[in-house]
């Protein structure tokens, strides 16, 4: 009868349940579907919503102690197993190893909502599409210094090890997640991050504060709704979680690759524009500030009023983007960025959706006929004034451009197409910069305070966990240069990944003598180097013909047939201006209207040097050289493999990397193009990665309707082929994942066999002796190396804390 006590009851029954059966519990959607308690308490909804968090709150006690009971079990097991994980979370530990018995067991996991899976040391993780309590901090505390297989596979399991792999070895680590657009990679990442900042003991709550809100606030600025996926990231990002030697977080960087300016000014169909917009409309818009920042009331600038989407609906029903805009906010807040920065942030926003509102109009007169004007002076006027810059120079600056020839400087005037260019131009720039600002601001809030680090033990030395989250794959109905260059970051990834967990794993078999059957996979290396190569790859015959001021996308095309003999490309009959790539993760059409514009990206000189009058201290910031930081890149396009190091020829050039950025500063210069600082960046980015020790988490779809509990097999098997999944079995259960030198594996491991005053030599001899001792089997002498399973490290590992 009292309907609290009821629930209560309710849901300690459920409680009882899932303890018994951790594996069968049931949804929170599921129970309230339940046609008893529909009946009972359908229509009340405030009595549903306290039963949905009721049922919420003991789905978590139930799972904990669920996880206690699997642990204790595991641990009695454990003493009779050889592989001590249990078979069922680690696909290498399968009786059969054909495609069909990884797909059922992965469909058999999901249903039952497991939704981690080991291939050995390598995470797969299959999209929920729901929330999962699995996330609290109770189980921060669960994957906490424990071996991994005392508890299910998690993605805080991940985290660990690379957490105790650097605190353990000194090492920088790198978390590399992969998959398809809206495969999880970007939840994966805050998860990884939330559990480093909780194993990295930020006691400092501002500090913790401060990381959790990086990944908010950057996204905010680079993701967006896409067909694929409502938080598609548009930028890739490489995010560097700093620590102390013993382990202590204390700040974090971010590199951003690549941000898809152009969706700025026009999405495709059914897509949006960066979330920011509809945030600071909607923030503006219930706080009455629109007029302020002098953005138009009625209808919502055209930049955020792409035809489908039900914009001012949304803002002025819905809570959700006002919502985001106060979280976003309290971000920028708490991450220290003062009011100031703050208010110029959102000052140059609605410039920028002022200037997508600006307007052209042709201008005949008897000797002009290419004259253009802007008959809606308001917008142009809003914008100036956000920007701080006189209206007439900016109308200037839209409508004409100063040319010299000869000594001589001469006006010529935009045509209304030119000067919508210009204008779409100027936004993207800006929207670049500020994405840009934002990032190196974030980076200087949180850098490591170097008085902490002196107090601790080894001074001010700093060590790194890397993760990487970049755009997935992607194939669209039309699919453009954007595509082809997030595709060509998904090969470069597969390609290290390729290289890390075969070739490098073959190649020293074979030269350490070790006899260890190779596994075959499908290396990518010949289409990479069909983009990168120089001087006839198709990035360099695109830069190529992006010099050409009378090139078209036609001539591109041309150059591209005339020049690219490879299997993986081919133009297509009866369809024009269009070429094919067979990627790795499947064949793409590419449309090539607009190829050339979008590779030149030029921002016309007169803009830059009308923005460089504002008296707006940020926007001064965004176009004004000389550059504050020193950037190294990389000379040479490849990262050349011998034996199992990556050696990358490095050379400095002070300043390069930002002219790379800013093109229309190196007017003196060859002019550099977005397919040039597009190559630049991946090499950076993997200079990045290299140093550090990989783990690799694997990002998979089970369906493309985004849908709980559904799991496609077809669209699973697809990316288990084109990730190298059952190759990656094969070679996780037969190969040996760490290779350690003699001398290395005794300075590591000695404490295990012997004193440490002894300091024994650090010889094959002592190796083995240290490896009997520790009680190890399997594992295997090369010729100067210990070829060790990736389960022997956790083992010694573990070993060594408890000596
Ligand atoms: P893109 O390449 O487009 O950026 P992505 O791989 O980063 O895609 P996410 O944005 O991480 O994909 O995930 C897409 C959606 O899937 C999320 O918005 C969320 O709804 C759901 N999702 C992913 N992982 C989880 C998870 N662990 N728990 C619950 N939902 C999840
Ligand atoms: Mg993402």
């Amino acid at each position: 009868r009292n309907p609290e006590q009821w629930c209560r009851s309710f849901s300690y029954f459920i409680s009882q349940c899932l303890i018994k059966d951790f594996e069968a519990r049931p949804s929170v959607t599921h129970l309230l579907e339940h046609p008893f308690i529909k009946q009972a308490h359908g229509k009340d909804v405030a009595l549903r919503q306290q039963l949905a968090a009721l049922i919420q709150e003991q789905q978590e006690i139930g799972i904990i102690m669920s996880l206690t009971s699997y642990r204790h079990e595991r641990i009695n097991t454990r003493k009779t197993l050889i592989i001590q994980s249990c078979p069922d979370d680690d696909l290498v530990n399968l009786e059969f190893l054909d495609e069909e018995t990884i797909i059922c067991h992965l469909q058999k996991r999901y249903d039952e909502l497991q939704v981690y899976t080991y291939v050995g040391d390598i995470l797969i993780a299959l999209n929920p599409f729901q929330n999962l309590s699995i996330y609290s901090p109770q189980f921060s505390k669960l994957y906490h210094g424990v071996k991994r297989a005392d508890n299910p596979p998690h993605i805080f399991a991940t985290a660990d090890a690379a957490y105790q792999g650097m605190v353990t070895f000194c090492k920088d680590q790198c978390i590399i997640i992969s998959g398809e657009s809206g495969a999880g990679k970007t939840e994966s990442a805050h998860l990884i991050v939330q559990h480093l900042t909780f194993l990295g003991k930020a006691n400092n709550r501002s500090l913790r504060e401060k990381i959790l809100q990086v990944n908010p606030l950057v996204e905010a600025f680079g993701n967006a709704c896409t067909a694929i996926n409502d938080n598609s990231s548009r930028f890739g990002k490489y995010l560097e979680m700093k620590f102390t030697p013993t382990g202590a977080v204390i700040g974090a960087k971010i590199s951003e690759y690549l941000l898809e300016k152009s969706r700025v000014i026009k999405q495709a169909v059914g897509e949006k524009n960066f979330h920011i917009f509809y945030y600071i409309y909607a923030g503006l818009y219930h706080q009455n500030k629109l007029k302020a920042y002098r953005l138009p009331e009625g209808t919502p600038p055209r930049y955020i009023d792409s035809e489908n989407c039900k914009v001012m609906q949304d803002i002025v029903s819905g809570k959700l983007y006002k919502e985001q805009f106060d979280a976003i906010q309290e971000c920028f807040r708490n991450i220290g960025f003062t009011e100031e920065e703050v208010n110029s942030v959102y000052r140059i926003l609605s410039a920028i959706l002022n200037t997508g509102n600006i307007e052209f109009a042709a201008i005949t007169s008897q000797h002009q006929t290419d004259k253009s004007e802007v008959p809606n002076s308001e917008a142009l006027e809003s914008a100036a004034s956000l920007l701080s810059i006189g209206p007439e120079e900016l109308q200037e600056a839209l409508t004409s451009q100063c040319v010299v020839t000869r000594g001589e400087t001469i006006i010529r005037t935009n045509t209304v197409d030119k000067a919508a260019d210009v204008r779409d131009a100027m936004s993207k720039a800006l929207y670049g910069r500020l994405f840009s600002w934002i990032v190196n601001r974030i980076n200087s809030l949180l850098q490591p305070d170097m008085n902490i680090c002196s107090d601790d033990l080894y001074g001010s030395l700093c060590m790194n966990v890397g993760i990487l989250d970049i755009f997935g794959f992607e194939n669209f109905k039309k699919n453009s240069f954007e595509q082809l260059c997030i595709n060509i970051a998904n090969e470069q990834i597969q390609f290290y990944f390729n290289q890390h967990i075969f070739a490098l794993e073959q190649m020293e078999y074979q030269s350490e003598g070790v006899d260890a059957s190779l596994v075959e996979y499908e290396d990518n290396r010949p289409i990479l180097d069909m983009f990168l190569q120089k001087p006839m790859g198709l990035l360099s015959l695109l830069d190529e013909e992006s010099r050409f001021p009378q090139a078209t996308d036609q001539t591109l095309v041309d150059k591209f047939e005339d020049n690219l003999r490879c299997k993986y490309f081919w133009i297509p009959k009866r369809v024009e201006l269009c070429f094919g790539i067979q990627h790795y993760a499947g064949k793409v059409m590419y449309d090539v209207n607009g190829f050339l514009e979008k590779n030149r990206d030029t921002l016309p000189a007169d803009i830059v040097v009308v923005l460089r009058t504002s008296e707006n201290k940020l926007l001064q910031q965004l176009f004004s050289s000389p550059l504050t930081k020193t950037v190294m890149f990389l000379a040479c396009v490849w990262p050349v493999h011998r034996c199992g190091v990556f050696t990358v020829n490095v050379c400095v050039q002070v300043d390069t990397m930002e002219m790379m950025r800013h093109p229309e500063e190196t007017t003196n210069m060859r002019r550099q193009t977005v397919a040039s600082y597009f190559r630049y960046s991946l090499m950076d980015l993997l200079s990045k990665m290299v140093v550090g020790q990989p783990h690799f988490v694997r990002c998979i779809k089970p369906n493309d309707d985004r849908q709980a509990l559904r799991f496609c097999k077809e669209r699973v098997m697809v990316q288990l082929r084109y990730t190298g999944i059952l190759e990656t079995v094969n070679i996780r259960r037969q190969g040996y994942s760490h290779r350690i030198l003699f001398e290395e594996f005794v300075n590591r491991y000695y404490y295990l066999a012997f004193r440490a005053h002894q300091m024994p030599e650090t010889s094959k001899e002592n190796a083995v002796a240290i490896l009997q001792r520790a009680k190890l089997e399997d594992w295997v002498l090369g010729k100067t190396k210990v070829f060790l399973k990736y389960y022997h490290v956790e083992q010694l590992n573990l070993l060594l804390r408890e000596v």
